[in-house]
Protein backbone atom coordinates (compact mmCIF):
# COMPACT_ATOMS: atom_id res chain seq x y z
CA UNK A 1 0.00 0.00 0.00
CA UNK A 2 0.80 3.49 -0.66
CA UNK A 3 3.79 2.17 -2.94
CA UNK A 4 5.60 4.69 -5.54
CA UNK A 5 6.59 4.04 -8.57
CA UNK A 6 9.46 5.47 -10.06
CA UNK A 7 10.53 8.91 -9.29
CA UNK A 8 6.58 10.10 -9.73
CA UNK A 9 4.82 8.89 -6.19
CA UNK A 10 1.55 7.38 -7.69
CA UNK A 11 -1.67 10.27 -7.21
CA UNK A 12 -4.16 6.76 -6.53
CA UNK A 13 -1.91 5.29 -4.13
CA UNK A 14 -1.36 8.58 -2.19
CA UNK A 15 -5.37 9.47 -2.53
CA UNK A 16 -5.57 5.59 -0.51
CA UNK A 17 -2.91 6.83 2.00
CA UNK A 18 -4.73 9.57 2.99
CA UNK A 19 -1.71 11.87 1.75
CA UNK A 20 -4.01 12.95 -1.47
CA UNK A 21 -7.04 15.45 -1.14
CA UNK A 22 -9.91 13.34 -2.29
CA UNK A 23 -13.69 13.35 -2.12
CA UNK A 24 -14.08 9.81 -0.64
CA UNK A 25 -17.65 8.10 -0.63
CA UNK A 26 -16.51 4.33 0.19
CA UNK A 27 -13.75 3.03 2.02
CA UNK A 28 -12.86 -0.89 3.01
CA UNK A 29 -9.13 -2.59 4.38
CA UNK A 30 -8.28 -3.32 0.32
CA UNK A 31 -10.47 -0.81 -1.81
CA UNK A 32 -11.04 3.11 -1.74
CA UNK A 33 -14.12 4.62 -3.51
CA UNK A 34 -13.76 8.79 -4.85
CA UNK A 35 -15.16 11.37 -7.08
CA UNK A 36 -13.41 11.44 -10.46
CA UNK A 37 -11.69 15.06 -10.33
CA UNK A 38 -12.60 15.64 -14.02
CA UNK A 39 -15.94 13.86 -14.38
CA UNK A 40 -18.10 13.45 -17.31
CA UNK A 41 -21.03 13.29 -15.27
CA UNK A 42 -21.97 14.33 -11.80
CA UNK A 43 -21.35 11.81 -9.38
CA UNK A 44 -18.27 10.26 -11.96
CA UNK A 45 -16.95 7.28 -8.83
CA UNK A 46 -13.22 5.91 -9.25
CA UNK A 47 -13.18 2.37 -7.74
CA UNK A 48 -9.71 1.32 -6.51
CA UNK A 49 -7.90 -0.80 -4.91
CA UNK A 50 -5.60 -0.02 -2.18
CA UNK A 51 -2.57 -2.22 -2.91
CA UNK A 52 -1.02 -0.45 -6.08
CA UNK A 53 -1.38 -2.79 -9.62
CA UNK A 54 -1.83 -1.26 -13.12
CA UNK A 55 -3.80 -3.38 -14.66
CA UNK A 56 -7.14 -5.98 -13.35
CA UNK A 57 -4.81 -9.05 -14.37
CA UNK A 58 -2.56 -7.94 -11.83
CA UNK A 59 -4.43 -8.84 -8.79
CA UNK A 60 -4.49 -11.69 -6.91
CA UNK A 61 -7.23 -13.82 -7.00
CA UNK A 62 -7.91 -13.57 -3.42
CA UNK A 63 -8.38 -9.85 -3.94
CA UNK A 64 -10.90 -10.34 -6.46
CA UNK A 65 -14.12 -11.13 -3.93
CA UNK A 66 -13.19 -7.71 -2.10
CA UNK A 67 -12.89 -5.63 -5.07
CA UNK A 68 -15.39 -6.65 -6.65
CA UNK A 69 -17.68 -6.07 -3.42
CA UNK A 70 -16.56 -2.34 -3.18
CA UNK A 71 -17.92 -2.21 -7.07
CA UNK A 72 -20.99 -3.22 -6.08
CA UNK A 73 -21.07 -0.90 -2.63
CA UNK A 74 -19.94 1.70 -5.68
CA UNK A 75 -23.02 0.86 -8.05
CA UNK A 76 -25.44 0.30 -4.75
CA UNK A 77 -24.38 3.87 -3.74
CA UNK A 78 -24.98 5.45 -7.40
CA UNK A 79 -28.00 3.96 -8.22
CA UNK A 80 -29.36 6.83 -5.33
CA UNK A 81 -29.11 9.37 -7.84
CA UNK A 82 -29.75 6.98 -10.72
CA UNK A 83 -30.34 3.95 -11.93
CA UNK A 84 -28.67 4.70 -15.63
CA UNK A 85 -24.86 4.08 -15.70
CA UNK A 86 -21.88 2.78 -17.29
CA UNK A 87 -18.86 0.76 -15.34
CA UNK A 88 -15.74 0.91 -17.36
CA UNK A 89 -11.85 -0.12 -17.17
CA UNK A 90 -9.37 1.61 -19.77
CA UNK A 91 -6.71 -0.72 -19.77
CA UNK A 92 -3.63 0.48 -21.94
CA UNK A 93 -2.78 3.38 -23.27
CA UNK A 94 -4.08 3.34 -26.29
CA UNK A 95 -7.72 2.60 -24.07
CA UNK A 96 -7.34 5.65 -22.73
CA UNK A 97 -5.90 5.21 -19.50
CA UNK A 98 -3.62 7.68 -17.97
CA UNK A 99 -3.69 6.68 -14.45
CA UNK A 100 -1.57 3.39 -14.22
CA UNK A 101 -2.90 2.04 -11.18
CA UNK A 102 -6.06 0.20 -11.40
CA UNK A 103 -9.55 1.89 -11.18
CA UNK A 104 -12.97 1.21 -12.90
CA UNK A 105 -14.74 3.91 -13.96
CA UNK A 106 -18.53 4.11 -12.78
CA UNK A 107 -20.24 6.64 -14.82
CA UNK A 108 -23.72 7.96 -13.81
CA UNK A 109 -26.38 8.80 -16.88
CA UNK A 110 -29.54 11.51 -16.41
CA UNK A 111 -30.34 11.87 -20.31
CA UNK A 112 -30.66 10.28 -23.36
CA UNK A 113 -27.82 11.33 -25.14
CA UNK A 114 -25.24 9.06 -26.77
CA UNK A 115 -23.37 7.53 -23.72
CA UNK A 116 -20.09 7.22 -25.55
CA UNK A 117 -19.93 10.74 -27.48
CA UNK A 118 -17.90 13.69 -26.68
CA UNK A 119 -18.95 15.00 -23.78
CA UNK A 120 -17.24 18.11 -21.83
CA UNK A 121 -15.14 17.81 -18.46
CA UNK A 122 -15.24 20.16 -16.21
CA UNK A 123 -13.14 20.39 -12.71
CA UNK A 124 -14.98 19.25 -9.65
CA UNK A 125 -15.28 21.93 -7.42
CA UNK A 126 -14.81 20.76 -3.87
CA UNK A 127 -18.47 22.51 -2.91
CA UNK A 128 -19.45 20.11 -5.54
CA UNK A 129 -18.01 17.59 -4.40
CA UNK A 130 -18.80 17.66 -0.42
CA UNK A 131 -22.41 17.89 -1.85
CA UNK A 132 -22.23 14.85 -3.90
CA UNK A 133 -20.43 12.48 -1.33
CA UNK A 134 -23.40 13.45 1.19
CA UNK A 135 -25.73 12.69 -1.76
CA UNK A 136 -24.49 9.15 -2.10
CA UNK A 137 -24.78 8.49 1.77
CA UNK A 138 -20.66 9.08 2.42
CA UNK A 139 -18.46 8.90 3.41
CA UNK A 140 -19.27 5.27 4.66
CA UNK A 141 -17.95 4.56 7.36
CA UNK A 142 -18.22 8.06 8.29
P1 LIG B 1 -8.11 6.60 -16.97
O1 LIG B 1 -8.17 7.39 -18.23
O2 LIG B 1 -6.70 6.28 -16.52
O3 LIG B 1 -8.99 5.38 -17.01
O4 LIG B 1 -8.79 7.51 -15.89
C1 LIG B 1 -8.11 8.26 -14.94
C2 LIG B 1 -9.13 9.15 -14.30
O5 LIG B 1 -8.55 9.67 -13.11
C3 LIG B 1 -9.52 10.34 -15.16
O6 LIG B 1 -10.93 10.30 -15.39
C4 LIG B 1 -9.08 11.56 -14.35
O7 LIG B 1 -9.99 12.64 -14.41
C5 LIG B 1 -8.96 11.00 -12.94
N1 LIG B 1 -7.94 11.63 -12.13
C6 LIG B 1 -6.65 11.93 -12.50
N2 LIG B 1 -5.98 12.47 -11.46
C7 LIG B 1 -6.86 12.51 -10.42
C8 LIG B 1 -6.75 12.99 -9.08
O8 LIG B 1 -5.71 13.47 -8.63
N3 LIG B 1 -7.85 12.86 -8.29
C9 LIG B 1 -9.02 12.32 -8.76
N4 LIG B 1 -10.05 12.26 -7.91
N5 LIG B 1 -9.14 11.87 -10.02
C10 LIG B 1 -8.09 11.97 -10.84
ZN1 LIG C 1 -0.66 3.41 -7.15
Amino acid sequence: MGTAVGAEPCIFCEIAAHRGPAHVVYEDANSIVFLDIFPFTRGHLLVVPKRHVDRLVDLDPSEYAGYFAALAQACRQVETLTKDYNVGLNQGPLAGQIVFHLHFHIIPRYDAGNPFGPMPRTRLSDADGAAIVRELGGPIPR
